[in-house]
């Protein structure tokens, strides 16, 4: 007897994005894990599967139910997991269970489909080549700013989940610090009827935000950090003067501004020692 963990993507709002295989994975499964077992259960109904055992398992139960679930993969059961929307593990239960079942030495396999952060960020008509997920921001304090700092750096697309409550705090925050001409994107509602994807600068998304009353929860992308511009020889000469004007010493100011400007040590120190 092998038993199996399945991940399984169920859709984000629209139920026609079930896929043919999740509806058979679901339906064969001795267990299917979920967050909540009234609304995995209307998916099922919807779906025409019968007669699978529902198990809640969240947030703060996942560890143990991970335990209780390896048991039954070990005695040759099949245990599915979804949540309530997209691909589980993605901001949502998930990750334990197959952290557990793997180190167990199980099988787990996925049933791709609906993710809300690839969903957006291929609307959004921001670059798709590289990208960071932050899932949601951390919501104050130090680790907020650390975050922010980061994004403000962060040259690949970002993208990250927020509710409709804060959504208009975090562009306002996010074009204090990142100024407001960064491209931005905010898909609310997506494969739902009132999907909306707006596109536009910092500076025009917290007057729409402001405008709006628009519920549903939202995923925002912004476009990278510009490429800084190449430093000329004026502005290592420069930058070389100020340290050197207070008493740093040839070698130490060509690092320094080696380090700050992004240039080699060997041309900040060619243009030090030339002057
Ligand atoms: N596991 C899910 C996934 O794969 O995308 C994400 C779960 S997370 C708890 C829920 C967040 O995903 C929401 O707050 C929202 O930011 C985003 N989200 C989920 N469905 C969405 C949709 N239809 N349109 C826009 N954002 C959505």
């Amino acid at each position: 007897m092998t038993g199996a963990l399945v991940v399984v993507a169920t859709p984000i709002g629209n139920l026609a994005d079930l896929s043919p295989r999740a509806v058979t994975e679901l339906a064969a499964a001795d267990i299917v894990a979920c967050e909540d077992t009234r609304h995995t259960g209307r998916l099922l109904a919807h779906a025409g599967v019968k007669a699978t055992r529902l198990l809640a398992v969240h947030e703060h139960n996942e560890a143990q139910r991970a335990a209780e679930l390896v048991d039954v993969i070990a005695a040759g059961g099949t245990v599915a997991v979804v949540t309530d929307a997209g691909t589980p593990g993605i901001s949502d239960p998930g990750t334990r269970l197959v952290a557990a079942a793997a180190a167990a030495g199980h099988d787990v396999r996925v049933v791709p489909g609906p993710a809300a952060f690839v969903a957006a960020l291929v609307v959004s008509g921001l670059p798709t080549d590289r990208f960071v997920f932050e899932g949601f921001l951390p919501r104050k304090g130090a680790e907020r700013a650390r975050v922010l700092s980061d994004i403000a750096a962060e040259r690949r697309t970002i993208v990250f989940y927020e509710s409709p409550r804060r959504v208009a705090a975090t562009v306002a925050e996010l074009r204090r610090h990142l100024g407001p001409d960064r491209r931005v994107a905010l898909a609310r509602e997506l494969t739902k009827l009132h999907e909306e994807v707006w596109r536009g600068t910092l500076g025009e998304a917290v007057d729409h935000v402001a405008e709006s009353t628009a519920r549903g929860e939202y995923v925002v992308v912004l476009d990278g950090a510009p490429e800084p511009m190449a430093a000329t020889d004026t502005d290592i000469v420069e930058a070389l003067a100020d340290l050197r004007s207070g008493g740093v010493g040839t070698r130490d100011a060509a690092a320094q501004v080696a380090a700050d400007l992004g240039v080699s040590r060997r041309r900040a120190y060619e243009l030090a020692i030339r002057e």
